[in-house]
């Protein structure tokens, strides 16, 4: 079977749906998440649905048993996240599965962003651990920027400290294809893809297309990291999250969301999904 985990999540339920799409029958998938009441839908179609708690060792073994291929979608608790994958990675190896698939952060190997930190140890892990395994390093989603809009037309403008960097952003479900292709092709073991949307973008490319699409002028505003962190707090984020954000657009500046491999629009077969159609369909749904 084909277990993914974290499958409640957004990125998750993508895969789901593309493994569907792709042919696979429903019940050679195992869907493991942590409220699986969240995936009685999946369950419905004849999914196999398990319980997976990254945190409870045995919850994953028994997730796991019976895996071939695994993707591990990597969680979503900062600061927990190393020891949360190493039990997935523990469990694969005692299973013997033939592949496991990590979504890591694009550029891991020279980015300097903060929230890399736990994919480079993830990364370290699998080397280590002998279990035969890919590599989708995740650009940015495009959806950290729509699922914004209401915020942005709010405040009028757009706020960061990305400065004139630009980011390849893709579509979760871009993301999501390009897992399932991988999870369903031969010979994956040891290949590292990086992964980003077809054309870069700064924030004021982002501003211009939300003026556009929403017929309000809005613009973007750089700000020292300091002052984007106390905007964000403003606005009810948490401390030590905003501090990841405005990391996260210190990193974008230097251009460690820079993505220009073409893997991504290769393995969907198609172009990945343009910020223009990405704000247009968020400014549509407003
Ligand atoms: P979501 O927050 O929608 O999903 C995160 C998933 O991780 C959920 O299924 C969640 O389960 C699961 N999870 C978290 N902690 C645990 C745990 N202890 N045990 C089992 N499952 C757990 O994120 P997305 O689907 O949008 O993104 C997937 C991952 O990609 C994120 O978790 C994060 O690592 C990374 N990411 C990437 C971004 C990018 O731009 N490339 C942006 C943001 C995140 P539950 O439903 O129970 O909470």
């Amino acid at each position: 079977s084909i277990v993914v985990t974290g499958a409640t999540g957004q990125l998750g339920r993508h895969v789901l749906e593309a493994l569907l799409e792709r042919g696979v029958p429903a019940g050679g998938i195992v869907a493991a998440g942590r409220s699986v009441e969240k995936l009685a839908g999946f369950a419905d179609r004849g999914v196999q649905v398990k319980h997976v708690d990254y945190a409870d060792a045995a919850s994953v073994a028994a997730a796991l048993k019976g895996a071939r291929r695994v993707l591990l979608i990597s969680g979503s608790e900062v600061g927990q996240r190393v020891e949360q994958h190493r039990s997935v990675i523990e469990a694969a190896k005692a299973e013997g599965v033939d592949l496991l698939a990590y979504t890591s952060i694009a550029n891991a190997d020279t980015t300097g962003m903060l929230l890399a930190d736990e994919h480079k140890a993830t990364e370290d892990m699998l080397r280590e651990s002998g279990v035969p395994f890919v590599l989708l390093r995740n650009g940015w989603y495009l959806e950290n920027y729509t699922e914004q809009l209401q915020g942005t037309l709010a405040q009028g403008a757009l706020a960061g400290s990305a400065g004139d960097g630009k980011v390849s952003g893709a579509a979760r479900v871009d993301y999501a294809h390009a897992a399932a292709a991988v999870l369903l092709a031969d010979d994956q073991a040891g290949k590292v893809y990086e992964l980003g949307g077809d054309d870069a973008f700064s924030m004021a490319d982002l501003a211009a297309e939300t003026s556009a699409a929403t017929g309000k002028d809005i613009s973007y505003k750089n700000l020292p990291a300091e002052e984007y962190v106390g905007v964000l707090t403003g606005v009810g984020v948490p401390e030590a999250f905003a501090e990841i954000l405005a990391d996260s657009d210190l990193g974008i500046a230097r251009g460690d969301l820079l993505v220009s491999t073409g893997d991504l629009r290769r393995l969907i077969g198609r172009p990945t999904t343009s910020l223009g159609q990405a704000v247009r369909a968020a400014a549509a749904s407003a």
